[in-house]
């Protein structure tokens, strides 16, 4: 059986951030994990600077729902669910991704949770364990699924890594750069063949 594990952000929705940077005017908020790798440090950061700027779960919320997929994102989705098992691996927050959700026809997504306050501003933030792409891919693995992954980040080597084949999508040349293993690709159509052609390599092994 062969399972399909992707990234959400920039994968399939926007950079949540850097979407809410624009419609806030706050450019700090456009560091990623492709500017900073250390995930806790760019997330204390970023909680911190929303307290400054008394921006809550409402207003992030908002900002979300009206921002939409990419383009063909649920139709690439929708296709794939049909001939592989697809769960989404993200670094991102329940809080935050439901609405896309809803707009990508609620496959099933493993991630974080936000803490709010009673005004619902965020006070913190809980991973449910540190590396859970990897670990997800490890724990899959082990219950006998061949599974193939694809991000675009630095938070996603490591699930790629683990994986039985890893695919870049949409990366940024740094990324692109230090893990050349990984075939890049920058549409649906072409990651869907690359997923094909993986999975076709893996099943003859
Ligand atoms: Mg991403």
């Amino acid at each position: 059986m062969q399972l399909v594990c992707l990234d959400l952000e920039g994968v399939l929705v926007p950079e949540i951030w850097i979407e809410f940077a624009e419609r806030t005017g706050i450019p700090e908020l456009r560091r990623t994990t492709r500017d900073e790798p250390d995930y806790d440090k760019l997330m204390k950061f970023r909680l911190e600077l929303l307290k400054q700027h008394q921006l809550g779960l409402p207003d992030i919320q908002k900002v979300i729902t009206e921002m939409g997929p990419e383009p063909g994102a649920r139709e690439f989705l929708d296709s794939l669910r049909q001939r592989y098992q697809v769960i989404i691996l993200s670094d991102t927050f329940y809080e935050f991704a439901m609405p896309l959700m809803a707009q990508l026809g609620m496959p099933t997504l493993f991630c974080h949770k936000l803490e709010a306050d009673d005004q619902g501003f965020l006070v913190n933030y809980h991973l449910r364990m540190p590396n859970q792409k990897r670990e997800a891919v490890q724990r899959f693995k082990e219950i006998n699924f061949q599974v193939i992954a694809a991000g675009d980040s630095y938070n996603d080597t490591a699930m790629l890594m683990e994986a039985h084949a890893g695919i870049l999508f949409r990366a940024p040349q740094n990324v692109i750069a230090e893990f050349p293993q990984f075939p890049v690709e920058t549409e649906y159509a072409a990651l869907r063949a690359q997923i094909d052609l993986a999975a076709a390599r893996i099943a003859a092994a």
